[in-house]
């Protein structure tokens, strides 16, 4: 996971470009949301807006970085998601590890689920798309948070008092998901510099399965990043002509860079590969390894 850092301004110019007016029909809306005091509509429309989504996280997926097919054929693949629900928040429950690291989630007021975020619906902060494994099967209607929940919050970026244990990748009011999960070879890990930013990269690894193998797909793609960055540095090292070592740093930085497929992957094992020769050939083995095991 990694941010795809834009203001609320630019945002709603980019709407505004794709989709003339929506951002008014949003605003009606929201209102009569407000007058109702819940969500409730027969049809959406916010399906109109998912492209700029696409454009801004690359084709990504927001939460495991997969690469999803591109606007022109492949839109159906990517679900414009609502970061904070906004029917209904269900208490999502916690693994043994997670209990174990100290993690205690808010429970519902009343009742088995809180109401949702109604004033979010149609709040673009409050937007991102996601592939169909991390949207549907995974995040579905679930917002674990462990301060107090804001149902009628109507500002993303004044809700951090609810301390939720998701960070929100689109924008640029939220931590840098960078800044709480980094990877160690294939897997993820938290790396947060507080003791609540650790527990929100442990909790978002564990809640879109970031570090389950039975996700081979993910973990296919990061060795095959992790091969070829591995090749592209090595032989920029052995280079015989600043032409051919630029040529081949440029093919590794651009493995990092935000339109890449699980950049934050990449970045790690850059690092990691300045910092710590020795430690980066053994995490290209594994890789290596990795790659031969699944394909026997
Ligand atoms: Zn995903």
């Amino acid at each position: 996971m990694i941010q795809y850092s834009i203001s609320k301004n630019r945002l709603e110019y980019l709407i505004d470009q794709e989709k003339p007016g929506w951002l008014a029909r949003a605003k009606d809306r929201t209102d009569g949301f407000n007058a109702l005091g819940y969500y409730h509509e027969s049809s959406s429309i916010w399906s109109e807006v998912k492209v700029v989504f696409t454009r801004i996280q690359h084709g990504k997926c927001a939460y495991c970085e997969r690469q999803l097919e591109s606007e022109e054929y492949g839109l159906i693949e990517h679900d414009l998601e609502h970061f904070r629900p906004k029917k209904k928040a269900r208490p999502w429950s916690l693994t043994k590890t997670l209990k174990k690291a100290g993690v205690v989630l808010t429970k519902p007021a009343s009742g088995d689920s809180d109401p949702g975020y109604h004033l979010l619906a149609y709040h673009p902060l409050n937007y991102c798309t996601a592939c169909k494994t991390c949207n549907s099967c995974l995040k579905k209607d679930y917002f674990p948070i462990e301060g107090a929940r804001s149902c009628n919050g109507n500002d993303p970026m004044q809700l951090a008092s609810e301390k939720p244990l998701l960070v929100n990748p689109v924008g640029d009011f939220d931590d840098p998901p960078e800044s709480l999960i980094a990877f160690n070879g294939l897997s993820p890990f938290a790396c947060g510099n507080t003791n609540y930013s650790v527990r929100r990269g442990l909790v978002s690894i564990a809640f879109f399965k970031l570090d389950d193998r039975q996700r081979k797909y993910l973990f296919r793609e990061r060795a095959n990043i992790i091969v070829s960055m591995y090749a592209y540095l090595e032989h920029a090292d052995a280079a015989n002509t600043d032409a051919k070592r630029k040529v081949f740093k440029e093919l590794a930085t651009t493995l990092t860079k935000p339109s890449a497929s699980h950049a934050n992957c990449a970045s790690s094992f850059y690092k990691l590969y300045k910092q710590n020769r020795n430690e980066a050939d053994k995490v290209f083995h594994l890789a290596v390894s990795y790659l031969k095991t699944i394909s026997a």
